[in-house]
């Protein structure tokens, strides 16, 4: 049997190795240079591999869960461990224990390797059709001249020697091509076309896991700063839609860092994203007291001092600036005994809930994954083969799910690839052992 697969991502190399575990013939195209591209640099060139906690899916999310359940995190973490790949926790987030995403890219390509998968790089497929049990895809071939190093001690690709159209067939059809999030990774939307040619059916896709463009005054000169913070995004008629906890890390056009850049996909028209930066300011004195204690104690301390030192030692100069402007207390050089009842209250309003207006998010470019994809629902959770046609699988990004950051996305790559690898049941149908 021979399966083909188109993206050699996450997904596309679990599915690669788990067929040819299972015998198969493999042959797998990607449009890279190289294979796994975008594996290596996850995570900061970390590479959070997996989560080990609750599972927390967006989109098809109830066809994330049965994927997961079927090819649960034990499963998936001993496929990579028998690749080689040592793993550690950080909490619930589990990276290789080399902190290197090139070291479990490494060690993938090389089990692909050993088991005689065929990786074409540099090979776009252009499209893809079935004639009887056959699939037939049409791909486009390139050859480049030599890579030279660039200043940055990166090789700068080779001009375009040669392109040549190559044509594949083969029993089963693997697409792995991503989604359209970070197009200088391959992937730039235009694999959906491979799965809707069949019949199956896109939603709507935008950015996630990126930074959130916001009003710039209320964060004027604030840029760099990180803060820990609890994030709750509202619509424009006060409903939430998504709240977060983490890092926050203000840049001058909007508000990015983990805890922001999770609540991207959620973003409406006219949202509202409010910070609570007790914590952060209170420190461990946020688990005994309440903020309003802990601003009289301070105002009390600090009685004699100009207000614009209130937070010292709490906070940065500029978010204590920031803080005090959204407060609208504007004379600073006053003292701070001078700080009425109103004044305080409009202090505490401003920490707990120092509010921007959203504009949007960044785009694909800027996004770690794509939000929206292929429907689910014309695929088996269990094998991830195409209701609509036989022999064919979609897996990873391409499919209309999404994860929190933390290990999510390449977890759920990682389990549909290994299920659609497998072929459950297709071997038997085509008469092997
Ligand atoms: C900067 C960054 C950091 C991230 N960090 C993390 C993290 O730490 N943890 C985590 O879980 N997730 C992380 N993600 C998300 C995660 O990398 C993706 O969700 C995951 O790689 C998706 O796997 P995939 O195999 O479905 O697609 P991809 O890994 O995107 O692979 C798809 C492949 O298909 C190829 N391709 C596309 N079209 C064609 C075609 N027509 N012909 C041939 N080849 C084609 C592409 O070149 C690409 O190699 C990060 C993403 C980015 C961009």
């Amino acid at each position: 049997m021979h399966t083909l697969i188109i993206g050699a991502g996450a997904a596309g190399i679990a599915a690669a190795i788990a067929a040819a575990k299972s015998g198969q013939q493999v042959t797998v195209l990607d449009r890279n240079r190289k294979a796994l591209k975008k594996v290596g640099v996850t995570g900061n060139g970390r590479g959070n591999l997996l989560n080990h906690g609750e599972l927390r899916y967006f989109g098809d999310a109830d066809f994330a869960l049965e994927v997961m359940t079927q090819m649960p995190y034990e499963n998936v973490r001993d496929f990579l461990q028998s690749a080689g790949i040592s793993l550690v926790h950080e909490g619930d987030l589990v990276y290789p224990s080399s902190l290197l995403a090139s070291v479990a890219v490494e060690a993938l390509l090389a089990q692909a390797n050993e088991l005689g998968v065929r990786i074409h790089v540099n090979t776009s497929a252009k499209s893809a059709i079935k004639t009887g049990e056959t699939f037939h895809v049409t791909a486009v071939q390139s050859k480049f001249g030599k890579e030279k190093p660039k200043a940055s001690g990166k090789m700068k690709k080779g001009a375009l020697l040669e392109e040549k159209e190559v044509h594949y067939a083969a029993d089963r059809l693997i697409v792995a091509v991503g989604g359209a999030a970070a197009p200088a990774h391959g992937t730039d939307g235009t694999g959906y076309d491979l799965l809707t040619t069949f019949g199956h059916r896109l939603t709507p896709i935008c950015p996630a896991l990126c930074a959130l463009l916001t009003d710039e005054r209320p964060i004027g000169g604030l840029a760099g700063q990180r803060v820990r913070a609890a994030l709750t995004l509202k619509s424009k008629d006060d409903q939430i839609l998504a709240q977060s906890k983490g890092e926050a890390l203000f840049a001058q056009d909007g508000v990015s860092g983990i805890a922001a850049m999770q609540l991207a996909r959620f973003v409406q028209k006219n949202a509202v994203l409010t910070l609570d930066m007790s914590e952060t300011l209170m420190g461990d004195a946020a688990e005994t007291m309440k903020l309003h204690e802990w601003l009289s104690r301070r105002t009390a301390q600090k009685k004699n001092a100009p207000i614009a030192s209130l937070f010292a030692g709490s906070i940065s100069a500029p978010l204590s600036r920031a803080i005090l402007a959204a407060s609208g207390i504007r004379d600073t050089a006053q003292k701070v005994a001078s700080l009425t009842a109103t004044d305080l209250e409009q202090l505490e309003k401003a920490i707990t809930a120092f509010t921007v207006k959203v504009k949007g998010t960044r785009d694909f470019e800027a996004a770690q994954v794509t939000a929206g994809g292929i429907q689910t629902i014309d695929f088996n959770p269990q094998t991830m083969q195409s209701k609509l046609v036989d022999g064919l699988y979609a897996v990873g990004e391409v499919l209309n799910v999404d994860g929190d950051c933390g290990g999510y996305n390449l977890m759920f790559a990682f389990a549909s690839g290994l299920l659609a690898g497998e072929g459950t049941g297709i071997r038997e149908e085509h008469g092997e052992r």
